[in-house]
């Protein structure tokens, strides 16, 4: 039996195995295999010795590529924990305008998962969508930490001087997470410090949750490791609309589902495959060795369709937070040399902004209670997409990503009256605003609408105007005989109704 997420301990080898077609990476994924990426018809899988032996049982060959956590001492111009740790609290130290700095928690070896928060006003919540870099959540690929510390570099030292840049962190609540995995990161494993494959560590539909946050599912971090358990709860304090997580290995852009039941090679497409395809176009469509790929049609893909995997982060990140996550994978080689750091910043610098660019597409607005003006835990629902996303219960904003076109979206929250926006109009722009005020069920009004102390026409005429969405000018006179009375009022409900 392959052992899954595992824990792998002792000896892990990086071995080659060359398989037939489709089906065989089927096998190997369905028997769970820890597969790091797929060539052509060769896999590259993470065992230790009773798997290499179920493999060749299997009728498969394998060729040892090296040992997992080998490899690692030459590289020393890459940023280690330590020097990640350094580099990031001078950031934030020299930024403190516009950069915090935060753990998530430990790993198991007690190093912090440091989360760098770069906005306008960090750490508050505000009306702004959330997006999130992660990187190196398999220890032996950190090319995604050098990369996220280049962009934070280019974030606060252009902020205020290129306006595109000073835009972005106006607009959005950025967090940057470069290092998630630092205990395999120090000993250049794949897995944590127990062994274990994070990617392959996640809570799994439907086993372990059947809902979204949103929908009252609770957040059940029991059993998990320590990594995976930090970084659930950091994900649903934070509520993030669109993130994206660096691996190396291969090169592409994938996005969910990893699994969805069907056979590893088949397309699994979510409710929002198109958004998916376009959002990860968007980030390839700049790299170019990634949008020339010879092996992925304009270097992206379904993930599931690449090959399946259980547990993934990308899947808990849409199906539980409703936040649109992709895995990129950055370069063929697992660990590039050091010297060819400043190319792959070249080639990642414009794909990075414009991905985090596309958090701002689609309707957003902010649901309050039309009573006390509190913020409201509503539900968004677009008409003809089976996907629900949440308002952040904090400030009440919500973001819907979606491709330019004409929706119906509503507001749905329990205890108040449905609110349907139809015909909203999304361009290839910034996000369509729609607020909404939900009234309670069963709420009553005062019908003293202006606080005269009267309820009258005038009052009638205010809501009938805001009903018909008509301006101000108010005369409760309605036919001019110097008095306000029951026949104005009827004269209103009369133009009301004849509308
Ligand atoms: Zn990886």
């Amino acid at each position: 039996m392959a052992l899954g997420a595992g824990p792998r301990t002792g000896d892990v080898y990086v071995v080659e195995v060359p398989v037939s077609g489709a089906d065989a990476v089927a096998e190997l994924t369905r028997r769970q295999f820890d597969i790091a990426s797929v060539h052509g018809g060769v896999v590259e899988v993470y065992a230790v010795a009773e798997e290499l032996v179920l493999l060749a049982e299997l009728g498969y060959s394998w060729r040892v590529l090296g040992r997992d956590g080998d490899g690692t001492k030459a590289l020393d111009e890459y940023n280690g924990y330590a020097s990640v740790t350094a580099l990031l609290d001078a950031y934030a130290q020299a930024y403190p305008a516009i950069a915090r700095l935060e753990s998530a928690g430990p790993s198991v070896q007690g190093r912090e998962l440091w989360v760098l928060y770069i906005s306008d006003h960090p750490g508050l919540e505000e009306d702004e969508p959330e997006f999130k870099y992660t990187a190196t959540i398999h220890g032996d690929e950190p090319l995604g930490t050098e990369l996220c510390l280049y962009f934070i570099d280019l974030l606060l030292t252009e902020y205020g001087h290129t306006p595109r840049i000073t835009a972005l962190v106006d607009n959005t609540a950025i967090a940057i997470m470069p290092l998630m995995n630092p205990d395999g990161r120090e000993a250049g494993t794949r897995g944590n410090a127990h062994g274990v494959d994070l990617n392959r560590a996640f809570p799994r539909y439907p086993a372990d949750y059947t809902g979204s946050i949103g929908d009252g599912e609770p957040l059940n971090t029991a059993g998990r490791q320590p990594e995976v358990a930090r970084v659930m709860e950091w994900t649903a304090a934070n509520r993030f609309v669109l993130s994206a997580n660096f691996h190396t290995g291969s090169l592409l852009v994938n996005y969910p589902y990893d699994e969805d039941g069907v056979p590893s090679g088949a397309d699994a497409p979510t409710p929002d495959d198109a958004l998916f395809e376009d959002v990860a176009r968007c980030y390839s469509r700049q790299n170019l060795p990634m949008w020339n790929s010879v092996e992925f049609a304009d270097g992206i893909s379904n993930g599931s369709a690449w090959y399946v995997i259980f547990g993934s982060m990308q899947d808990w990140n849409y199906r539980y937070m409703a936040c649109n996550d992709v895995t990129i994978e950055l370069s063929y080689a697992k660990w590039p040399a050091a010297g060819t750091l400043p190319a792959f910043w070249d080639d990642n610098r414009e794909a990075m902004l414009q991905y985090l660019e596309a958090v701002h597409i689609g309707v957003r607005g902010i649901v309050t209670d039309a009573l006390t003006g509190q913020p409201v835990d509503a539900r968004v629902t677009v008409e003809g997409n089976a996907q629900p996303v949440f308002t952040d219960p904090d400030v009440g904003d919500y973001h819907r990503m979606l491709l330019p076109g004409v929706y119906t979206l509503t507001l749905q929250a329990e205890g108040y009256h449905p609110r349907t926006f139809t015909n909203l109009t999304v361009t290839t722009g910034p996000a369509t605003r729609a607020d909404a005020a939900l009234v309670p069920l069963g709420a009553v009004f005062d019908a003293d609408v202006n606080d005269d102390g009267d309820v009258n026409a005038v009052d009638i005429q205010l809501v009938v105007n805001d009903v018909l969405g008509l301006p101000v000018p108010i005369d409760g006179d309605i036919n001019g005989d110097g008095d306000v009375n029951a026949v104005d009022a009827q004269l209103v409900i009369n133009a009301a109704l004849v509308r």
